[in-house]
């Protein structure tokens, strides 16, 4: 198995930069997953790394090797696609098996490493099967395992998920992350489903537009995002944002709210903020983080409609304007259109420049 760096990746279709400048330094047997929005290039910069898609400059290391230049057979990675890819009239065991097929190996040795696979992936009862027997969950388990055979450095997972119902999801990421366990492998993975990110990766790259916003382990990325993108895109619901300004008060810096409250800040603010007077800052507070009191609270919201999810009920509205989520106890009876208080817990508070949107607590 192998680390993998790439400095100074470049994408261009044409005249547009897809990927202006990619530098990023995976570890050996690290399990790292990119994510971001749609067109954000995550999907180029995994193929660019199988080499399906040429680079446009900078280079691609796998372990001591420089394979920018290399052609994607020999670059010795395994890629899982989105759309399983699996021959349509060759049995599970076939489709297992062809790559090393192609390659002229041995049949014993190509009936062993498909025994092997398929016992991983539990496969083994099934080899028998086409792939129209098979669910959408065995049939990304054969394109898994046609990625096991070949025993790779390196595996690059493009969305394997995304084909499946909601339930199979889940199942499936538990198997991917139960895999990596047990091969101790290094695995780059694509995903715009920041909750598979959070839950699968040693490591989330969150990208947009190309650029890298944030890498940090999925913890560091939920409780301190470098910048407004990150927090709006890790968690779920988002996090809320909403317009503030910074003064001095007694007892350190102070934000005012919208409304008119004015909250001391905690301590863990006040060497960022010594420097900052009278400025417009964004507060961050997520839904999860509010406490639901009527009397004396010093954010209003205004509810426009109640989820009940079981476990607790989502207030979804708007505060002086601007879209707002409270989470709130199942037993807490909430009335849909009307004004409800709500209090931010101060030590789970974020701020960002109002400018740059970076954190005004700079980036773990
Ligand atoms: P998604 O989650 O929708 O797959 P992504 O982040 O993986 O998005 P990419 O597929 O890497 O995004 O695409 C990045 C950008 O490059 C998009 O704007 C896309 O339209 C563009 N692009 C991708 N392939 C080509 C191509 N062959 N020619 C021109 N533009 C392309």
């Amino acid at each position: 198995m192998a680390n993998v760096t790439l400095s100074g990746l470049k994408k261009s279709f044409g005249a547009v930069h897809i990927i202006p400048d990619l530098n990023l330094a995976i570890a050996d047997k690290e399990f790292v997953v990119l994510v971001g929005p749609s067109g954000c290039g995550k999907t180029t910069a995994l193929r660019m790394i199988a080499g399906l898609e040429e680079s446009s400059g900078g280079t691609i290391r796998i372990g001591d090797r420089d394979v920018t230049a290399l052609r994607p057979g020999l670059r010795n990675v395994a890629m899982v696609f989105q759309n399983y890819a699996l021959y349509p009239h060759m049995n599970v065991a076939a489709n297992i098996g062809y790559g090393m097929k192609a390659r002229g190996e041995k049949p014993a040795a190509i009936q062993a490493a498909v025994n092997r696979a398929a016992r991983i992936v539990a496969l083994d009862k099934l080899l028998e099967r086409r792939p129209k027997e098979l669910s959408g969950g065995q049939r990304q388990r054969v394109a898994i395992a046609r990625a096991l055979v070949r025993d790779p450095d390196v595996f690059l997972f493009d969305e394997p998920l995304s084909n499946l119902d909601a339930k199979l999801r889940v199942e499936m990421r538990t198997e991917i992350r139960k895999l990596h366990r047990d091969l101790q492998a290094t695995m780059i993975y694509v995903t715009h489903d920041q909750v598979e990110a959070m839950t699968l990766a040693d490591r989330v790259v969150v990208m947009n537009g190309g650029r890298i916003e944030q890498a940090a382990d999925p913890m560091t990325l939920y409780s301190r995002p470098a910048n407004v993108f990150v927090a709006g895109f890790i968690g779920a619901p988002s996090m809320n944002f909403v317009d503030v300004t910074i003064r001095s008060g007694p007892d350190g810096p102070q934000i005012a709210l919208p409304g008119g409250a004015v909250l001391t800040l905690p301590r863990h603010f006040h060497t960022a903020l010594a420097q900052r007077g009278d400025q417009a800052v964004i507060m961050g507070i997520r839904p999860e983080h509010l406490v639901e009191n009527t009397a004396n609270a010093p954010l209003q919201m205004q509810v426009e409609t109640v989820e009940t999810l079981g476990s607790h009920r989502l207030l979804i509205g708007t505060l002086a304007g601007a879209p707002f989520t409270a989470q709130v106890p199942s037993d807490y009876s909430a009335t849909e259109g009307r004004a409800v208080g709500v209090s931010p817990d101060l030590n789970q508070l974020h701020l960002f420049d109002g400018i740059t949107k970076l954190s005004l607590l700079g980036q773990v």
